[in-house]
């Protein structure tokens, strides 16, 4: 489970501090999927990579299954996201010389090693996004929906407990979007996955079990129940 208490985070500026968050909390279960609006600049990329252990908060709290990720040493806690939790960045990071099976299969070098099953599960993911004659591409040579789509299958490719996605279809046109978003709601479902998704479209957001705005650095919650997706 997730729970984030009481977060703050100000910014230090030449100009002073700029508080960004001022006690956003959330708190959910395996399996459930939230989605994140609020106006460009309110702070939901600040407050996902708090959530993601990318960034500190200023006060408050995280704890991602049980565990407060806060004090662990650098080593531990590069594990410890390894491990357990997805990111798809706003601008998809991939690495340019690396080919799209390669991009999947980053995360798996730092566990035990990528070996034919970890390639096989990428391969899968990657046939299932619609990519399995895309394997030996490099990003360059790709659409950006297609890159979207590689993000998401390495982000997913250790099975993570929690998965983080800022923007995911912020560069797609309606329909690979909509793709996009199926993929993420139904892997959450599959693999019983934490999802929080970032996004400005409010299409997006409607199809979510759970939307949250945030608004003045808190998350207000505007939808608790849903439709079936
Ligand atoms: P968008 O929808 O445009 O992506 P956002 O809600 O994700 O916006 P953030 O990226 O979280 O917004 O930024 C929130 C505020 O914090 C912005 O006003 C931004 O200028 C400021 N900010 C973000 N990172 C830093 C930083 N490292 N130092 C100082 N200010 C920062
Ligand atoms: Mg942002």
């Amino acid at each position: 489970d997730l729970v984030v208490r009481q977060v703050t985070k100000t910014f230090e500026t030449p100009a002073g501090g700029l508080a960004v968050l001022s006690g956003s909390a959330l708190e959910m279960s395996r399996g459930e999927a939230v989605a994140i609006t609020g106006p460009s600049g309110s702070g939901k990329s600040t407050l996902l990579y708090i959530i993601g252990t990318l960034d500190h908060a200023t006060s408050g709290n995280v704890s991602i299954l049980g565990t407060d990720p806060a004090p662990m040493t650098p080593a531990a806690l590069a594990k410890f996201r390894n491990d357990e939790i997805g990111f798809i960045f706003q601008d998809h990071h991939l690495l340019p010389q690396c080919s799209v099976l390669e991009n999947v299969l980053l995360p798996t070098l730092a566990g035990a090693g990528t070996g034919t099953e970890e390639e096989q599960r990428a391969t899968q993911l990657l046939e299932r996004v619609g990519l399995g004659e895309r394997l030996t591409h490099r990003p360059a040579q790709l659409s950006g929906g297609e890159r979207q789509r590689v993000a998401v299958c390495r982000a997913l490719i250790n099975q993570p407990s929690l998965l983080l996605a800022d923007e995911p279809t912020g560069n797609l046109d309606r329909q690979t979007a909509t793709a996009v978003g199926s993929l993420l709601l139904e892997l959450r479902e599959e693999q019983n996955t934490m999802l929080i998704t970032v996004t400005h479209s409010t299409e997006l957001a409607e199809r979510f079990p759970r939307w949250c705005e945030l608004v003045d650095g808190k998350l207000v919650e505007r939808k608790t129940t849903a439709p079936a997706s």
